[in-house]
């Protein structure tokens, strides 16, 4: 649909950046927003289109170093998301596409340039992170324990101008210290699952800055919880110190 006063959510190059079910976070994004009667505009901007600046939310995913250096690249040429984020859109980056946000990465053996829209940076790690994911979020957010699936080698480093997501419990994140970042209008995470459907009092944190709702109506989350259920059940039972929290859904917060 497109109306005037739509929610406009864009996903930038699915063609170059889009692993492990990322495009459920549009999905997800966009059918909780509709549920909650907002009438929303999805677009997915391919790497020869010009990144429309704007949109509400654009959202950015994962992918392998080579497609990773190609869209930064892109990115960089095309300026339209740092005119967007200039005019107050909301970025939800995840994995590569948290690593592009920042000053600058690593791939294929050095470092690239970043589009530098937010106080982070990312450098090789020892080993590659691949597995589960899980802690608890920046108290802050008042959001449940956040879980995921991670697979990267890059390291994140972050500076004062963004707060961790979370503390790691299980996984590596950012460091094997934190996972992610955060500032008002933005979140980066390693957390692949898609994250907005295991996590969708998160999907919730972005469509309450995009719409300036305070609080947003519940909606029927029986399969997110089985989802994140069953995956912090199997890591409870392969021994990994999962912190309580399990259920998402309640009382929607309004920080
Ligand atoms: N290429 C990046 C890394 O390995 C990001 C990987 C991803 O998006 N899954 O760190």
């Amino acid at each position: 649909m497109s109306t005037e006063s739509a929610l406009r959510i864009v996903w930038v190059y699915p063609d170059l950046l889009s692993t492990y079910g990322d495009r459920g976070n549009l999905l997800i994004l966009a059918q909780r927003a509709r549920l909650r009667g907002v009438p929303v505009q999805t677009e997915e901007v391919r790497t020869d289109q010009a990144i429309p600046t704007g949109a509400d939310v654009y959202l950015l995913a994962g992918g392998e170093d080579a497609p990773q250096t190609l869209a930064a690249e892109r990115m960089l040429a095309d300026g339209g998301l740092r005119r967007a984020v200039e005019h107050g859109a909301i970025v939800f980056a995840v994995c590569a596409g948290y690593q592009l946000v920042g000053s600058t990465f690593a791939a294929r053996g050095r470092q690239y340039a970043g589009l530098d829209l937010y106080d982070l940076s990312s450098d090789r790690g020892p080993s590659r992170a691949v597995g589960e994911l899980a802690g608890p979020v920046d108290p802050e957010l008042a959001l449940p324990l956040l879980t995921g699936f991670e697979n990267h080698g890059g390291r994140t480093h972050l500076g004062p101008g963004v707060r961790p997501l979370a503390t790691v419990s299980v996984g590596v994140g950012n460091d094997g210290q934190t996972e992610g970042a955060w500032t008002k209008g933005f979140i980066g995470t390693y957390a692949h699952g898609p994250a907005l459907s295991r996590n969708p009092a998160l999907a919730d944190l972005v469509l309450r800055w995009a719409t300036g709702r305070d609080s947003l109506e519940p909606l029927d989350d029986t399969w997110h919880d089985k989802l994140r259920n069953e995956r912090l059940t199997a890591l409870a039972a392969r021994g990994k110190n999962v912190p309580p929290g399990r259920r998402q859904s309640g009382p929607v917060a309004t920080s």
